[in-house]
C-alpha cells in the first residue's frame, strides 16, 4: 500500500522514533509499505517519520541512482550493493566513519529543494532487517550517504539542520512556502 509522505511543516518530521519492540506481522507490512511508497515516489530513501509514524526504521534503495557509486562491506569482503536493495533498517544503529565529504541531497518531504550536506564518507550500520535478523555491514558514497540522511529522520533531524547558513539563506523562501502550504492543508484537515 502506498502511505501519504508527510511535508515539511508537519509536526511528525520532528518526532523522535520509538524503538520497534518485534518484527510482527504489522512491521513486516508496514516495512513492504514503506518500499513501496519510496520506490512510487522515485526516493532513494524512505523514514517512517515521513510517513507520520515515529518509530526507529527506514528503508533504502539505491539502484535508481546512476553515477552516484556506493560501497557495501560484509565481514570485510566487498559484496554488490544491488543484491542487498531494496533495504528496510529496524533499530538501526549508525556509525559514521571517514572524511566528511560534500555532495547534493533532497528528501521526500522537501519536493524539489536539494542541497549540497557535507556528511562522512562512510558509515558501519547494525539493524534488524524485515525478517527480524541481524544484519551488519560497512557502506560508503551514496548509500552511506542516504542511511545517515535516514537515521538523521529517526531522530527528528532534517537536511535543512545540516545545511551551511549560506544554503539555507539562498533556500529560505522556498522552506518558509513549503512549511506555510503544508500547515494551511493541516488546518483545513483538521476543520473538515
Ligand atoms: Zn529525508
Amino acid at each position: 500500500m502506498i502511505l501519504d509522505i508527510v511535508k515539511y511543516g508537519h509536526p511528525a518530521l520532528r518526532r523522535v522514533g520509538a524503538r520497534v519492540a518485534g518484527v510482527t506481522p504489522d512491521i513486516r507490512q508496514f516495512a513492504a509499505d514503506l518500499i513501496e511508497t519510496m520506490h512510487a515516489a522515485h526516493g532513494v530513501g524512505l523514514a517512517a517519520q515521513q510517513v507520520d509514524r515515529a518509530l526507529q526504521m527506514f528503508v533504502i534503495d539505491v539502484r535508481e541512482v546512476k553515477g552516484r557509486p556506493s560501497w557495501l562491506e560484509r565481514d570485510g569482503q566487498r559484496v554488490a550493493v544491488e543484491a542487498f536493495m531494496p533495504l528496510a533498517l529496524i533499530n538501526p544503529e549508525v556509525k559514521p566513519l571517514g572524511e566528511p565529504v560534500t555532495g547534493p541531497e533532497g528528501c521526500l518531504s522537501f519536493p524539489e529543494i536539494f542541497a549540497d550536506i557535507t556528511r562522512p564518507e562512510s558509515a558501519d550500520v547494525t539493524a534488524w532487517n524485515e525478517k527480524g535478523e541481524i544484519v551488519s555491514f560497512r557502506c560508503g558514497g551514496l548509500l552511506a550517504r542516504a542511511i545517515q540522511h535516514e537515521y538523521d529522520h529517526l531522530r527528528g533531524v532534517l537536511y535543512i539542520d545540516r545545511m551551511s547558513g549560506e544554503t539555507k539563506r539562498e533556500l529560505r523562501s522556498q522552506l518558509e512556502t513549503l512549511q506555510a502550504e503544508t500547515r494551511a492543508a493541516l488546518r483545513r484537515a483538521r476543520r473538515a
